[in-house]
């Protein structure tokens, strides 16, 4: 079985990344994939980093590894795709227009998803013969839908925490997903669809990640079913939290795993404190 750990070059690999990456590569044949379109805040020696922390856990992998900033042109040929079937929009919209929007008298209690606010749809109707360097384009949910029909896909979730198979629904992806962001301004893609895509090119079986992840699959589904790709079980672990019982966070470097090393700590130091 092919799992995969994706870590994004942002920052130290801390106990969550290590569990993560213990659990990617217990569970099958462990890939490894550096997620780094954000060129802004990924840096090639916190990308080294990973590679000594990861082998250092003990942990190995086929190499070449995955790049996600070579992978560009794939991910444009995607968002090609769902542009040509007619189911995204051009968006110039930025954080404080969606708040200011969201703020109007009859615009209901805003609903906070998996990107954030769900976005009101102000330029839902706008033609992509429009979109310029200022836009984002963003899916446009009920047309996605609508394309898919009544049966909606599916997915296996082998993790511990939300069993069974799970069904997508329309209304829930509508109202608490949205128009998601297929690809930034900046960046010409977006988390969702570089995942989606570089998960089916690597043929993984199963997507291990963290449970701050499960409310996104839905998204990553959908998107499978619209470009015809398969789509892989998920095993959604725990969470690693810090001692005030919230989540790590890269800034937590506290718990860098270099930190752990540089005290002395062994790996089955590390196994043990994200209790396994
Ligand atoms: N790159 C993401 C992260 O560092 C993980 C994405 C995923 O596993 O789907 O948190």
């Amino acid at each position: 079985m092919r799992t995969r750990f994706a870590p994004s070059p942002t920052g130290p690999l801390h106990l969550g990344h290590a569990f993560a990456a213990l659990t990617a590569f217990e569970r099958g044949r462990m890939l490894l994939r550096i997620e780094d379109i954000d060129t802004a805040r990924s840096r090639p020696d916190w990308e080294t980093q990973i590679y000594n922390d990861l082998a250092w856990l003990g942990l190995d992998w086929p190499r070449p590894v995955l790049r996600q900033s070579g992978r560009l042109s794939a991910y444009r040929a995607a968002l090609d795709r769902l542009c040509a079937m007619g189911l995204t929009y051009p968006c110039r919209c930025r954080r404080a227009d969606i708040r200011a929007a969201l703020s109007a008298p009859q615009a209901g209690a805003p609903v906070i998803g998996p990107d954030g606010l769900v976005y009101p749809g102000t330029c839902r109707e706008r033609p992509l013969s429009e979109a310029g360097p200022e836009d984002a384009i963003r899916l446009d949910m009920a047309r996605a839908l609508d394309r898919l029909g009544p049966h909606l896909p599916a997915f296996t979730e082998t993790g511990p925490m939300h069993p069974g198979p799970h069904r997508l629904d329309a209304r829930a992806l509508i109202e608490t997903v949205g128009d998601v962001v297929l690809a930034r301004r900046d960046l010409g893609t977006s988390y969702h669809l570089a995942v989606v895509v570089d998960d089916a090119f690597q043929e993984i079986d199963e997507v291990t990640r963290g449970e701050d992840l499960f409310e996104a699959t839905p998204i990553h589904v959908l998107l499978q079913a619209l470009l015809g790709l398969p789509t892989p079980a998920y095993h959604h672990h725990r969470l690693i939290l810090d001692d005030a019982g919230k989540r790590l966070a890269k800034r937590d470097d506290a718990r860098a795993i270099a930190l752990y090393r540089a005290e002395g700590a062994s790996p089955a130091d590390i196994r043990r404190m994200v209790g396994l």
